[in-house]
C-alpha cells in the first residue's frame, strides 16, 4: 500500500477543545481537566484512506500549537510546511467562530493549498449552545472547507473530521 505523511496544525481560540480533538482522534481519551499544551505537542496517527487508485496508508502528523498567540514568527514557523488543518471552534462561543477567518488567513499567506476542514465541537453541551450549525456552515463555506459538529467529550464525528481531512490530503 503506498504511504504517505503529512503535517496537520490544530488551530482555534483557547480552550476550544484542540488538545481534546487530538486526545480524542489519537488514544481515544477525554479530560475534563484543563490540561494547557505548552509550546508545541506533535502526535502522529496513522490510518488508511480509500482512494481511486486503492487505499492509501496516511500518516498525519497532528500539531497541536499552545493557546491563540498573535500571529508571530514562532507560529510563522511551526505553521509551515502543513498541507491541512483543523479549524476548531467551541459552539458555546460566538467570538471563536468569527476567528477562524483569522487563522485560515495566517495559514494561507504561508501555504495556499493547505487543505482546510472545520470542527465545530463541544456539540455535546447542548443547553450551552450559542452559535447555529447555518453559522459554522456560512463561514465554512467562505474557506472553501467541509465541516462537522464534533464533541471529543461524546467522539461525535471526531474520526469523521480528521477523515476528511485525511481523503483531501490524499488527492492534493
Ligand atoms: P484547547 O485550548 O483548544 O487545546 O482546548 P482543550 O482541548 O484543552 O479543551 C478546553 C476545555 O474544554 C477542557 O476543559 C476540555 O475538557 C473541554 N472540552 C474540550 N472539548 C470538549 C467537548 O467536546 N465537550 C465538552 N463538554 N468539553 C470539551
Ligand atoms: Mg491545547
Amino acid at each position: 500500500m503506498p504511504a504517505l505523511s503529512k503535517k496537520v496544525c490544530l488551530l482555534g481560540d483557547f480552550a476550544v477543545g484542540k488538545t481534546s480533538l487530538v486526545r480524542r482522534f489519537v488514544y481515544n481519551l477525554f479530560e475534563d481537566r484543563y490540561i494547557s499544551t505548552i509550546g508545541v505537542k506533535v502526535s502522529r496517527k496513522t490510518v488508511t484512506i480509500p482512494d481511486a487508485a486503492g487505499p492509501v496508508e496516511l500518516t498525519m502528523m497532528l500539531w497541536d500549537l499552545a493557546g491563540s498567540e498573535e500571529f508571530n514568527q514562532i507560529q510563522a514557523s511551526y505553521l509551515r510546511g502543513a498541507a491541512g488543518a483543523i479549524l476548531v471552534c467551541d459552539l458555546t462561543r460566538p467570538e471563536t467562530v468569527t476567528s477562524l477567518t483569522t487563522y485560515a488567513g495566517n495559514l494561507t499567506s504561508i501555504n495556499e493549498n493547505v487543505s482546510l476542514v472545520v470542527a465545530a465541537n463541544k456539540n455535546d453541551l447542548v443547553n450551552q449552545l450559542r452559535v447555529a450549525p447555518d453559522e459554522v456552515a456560512a463561514v465554512a463555506a467562505s474557506l472553501g472547507a467541509p465541516f462537522y459538529l464534533t464533541s471529543a467529550k461524546t467522539g461525535d464525528e471526531v474520526e469523521a473530521v480528521f477523515r476528511h481531512l485525511g481523503r483531501l490530503l490524499v488527492k492534493s
